[in-house]
């Protein structure tokens, strides 16, 4: 039984889509599938739908559109109305308790628990055995894959830390699965200058993926429990290197979370990515670097101030053997429809390696954690994927 709209989704659906078609140019699911049906301006066809005469929509049919949308942002860029289909969507999803979300919702909250058996669970699944299942790419992303060799190195840091406090937010990612990450990036902003906490914040997930699930109430309390944390440590910068995450924890402002007089904007102001703070360093080569580099841009983030500073930096290190970006292609993460739809996540995965065409020994770096486990997933043979930090050698290793 679908329920009403409640007023915050009311309100944020003024705006009316008017049919202009522009959102089809950049969808990923468009361009990978060639289905209209799966556009922006199809989903808030039904968002409109389902605000004046929901009993014309069944459940059923409104699950099954909701669930396939990637949140990837390129449609609002691309609006004249500025429409947020991923917003739109979560409302969708929000209205119907039949969906997926709770899946996804498990998969974040008890992924303390889940994701490191996925990650032994691989490492143990034979090689090369062929397997029908989807979730068989899914468990093949939390082992190792094929691993990055450090061949990068800071051999002179700039001051840019100097007498001022930070603190990491790794993400539910690193923190699960890839702690070396974290590591990395405590090094180089030490190196930098910055003065550390002794013991990192105890953070929550960011919240993005919950708010994309429809999942609201989860991401209100993920969002209030991290702005306690950073209250609590001070109010210092909060630096991050997913952008992912970048992304989600700059939306706290347009929430009620009971903010201070100034305090939005000082939170805003902290939330910085590594990379940018990277700006000045001297960067020396620890080893031989694969024949081709490629760098994946993440979608969110994109339109953030800083968003590009880890491809620029990759560029500057690598001189002839940075290869370019992936192009402009989404990955086909898509959070939620990972569970509802693997097939057509992987499809548009499909689309960014015919495009690219890498050839084996080549490696792929990117910056945000779902766009690692994604391509890592589902990259061709012999071709490596991995975050930016993993090209990094330890500082003192
Ligand atoms: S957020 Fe991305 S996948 Fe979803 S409708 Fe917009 S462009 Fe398509
Ligand atoms: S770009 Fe915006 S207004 Fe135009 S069809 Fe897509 S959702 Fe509707």
């Amino acid at each position: 039984m679908m329920r009403p709209l409640h007023a915050k989704e009311i309100d944020h659906a003024v705006k009316e889509c008017i049919l202009c078609g522009r959102c089809l140019e950049v969808c990923p699911l468009v361009s990978a599938t060639g289905r209209e049906e799966l556009s922006p301006k199809a989903k808030h066809t039904l968002a409109r739908v389902l605000r004046q005469e929901p009993e014309r929509l069944e459940g059923k049919h409104v699950a099954e559109l909701a669930g396939l949308c990637l949140a990837c942002g390129r449609c609002e860029k691309a609006c004249p109305q500025g429409l947020c289909t991923p917003e739109a969507v979560a409302d969708l999803r929000h209205a119907h308790p039949d969906l997926k979300q709770w899946l996804w919702k498990q998969w974040i909250e008890k992924g303390g628990a889940l994701w490191p058996a996925l990650a032994w669970l691989s490492r143990r699944l034979p090689e090369g055995r062929a397997e029908p299942s989807p979730r068989y790419d899914a468990f093949k992303t939390m082992g190792s894959g094929p691993g990055v060799t450090p061949f990068l190195r800071v051999s002179n840091f700039s001051d840019a830390g100097l007498g001022r406090e930070a603190v990491l937010f790794p993400g539910c990612t690193a923190r699960r699965l890839f702690p070396a990450w974290t590591d990395r990036a405590a090094e180089l902003l030490a190196g930098l200058g910055f003065s550390l906490p002794k013991k990192q914040p105890d953070w929550a997930c960011c919240g993005s993926t919950l708010g994309h699930a429809g999942c609201t109430e989860a991401q209100h309390e993920a969002r209030q429990a991290n702005l306690d944390a950073w209250r609590k440590a001070g109010r210092p910068l909060i630096v991050t290197f997913c952008a992912t995450c970048r992304c989600g924890l700059r939306g706290y402002p347009d929430a009620d979370l009971g903010w201070e007089p100034g305090e939005a904007l000082r939170w805003n102001q902290s939330v910085t990515s590594l990379a940018h703070f990277m700006a000045d360093v001297t960067i020396e080569s620890t080893g031989e670097p694969p024949a081709a580099v490629y760098y994946h841009k993440p979608c969110h983030g994109s339109g953030l101030a800083g968003a590009g500073a880890d491809e620029a930096l990759l560029a500057r290190a690598l001189g002839d053997r940075y290869a370019g970006t992936t192009g402009d292609v989404c990955c086909g993460m898509g959070g939620i429809m990972q569970l509802g739809a693997p097939q057509l996540s992987r499809q548009v995965a499909d689309t960014l390696w015919t495009r690219l065409n890498p050839s084996a020994g080549s490696l792929v770096l990117t910056g945000c954690s779902g766009c690692v486990l994604q391509l890592k997933a589902t990259a061709p043979e012999g071709v490596a994927v991995g975050h930016w930090l993993e090209a990094f050698s330890p500082q003192n290793g």
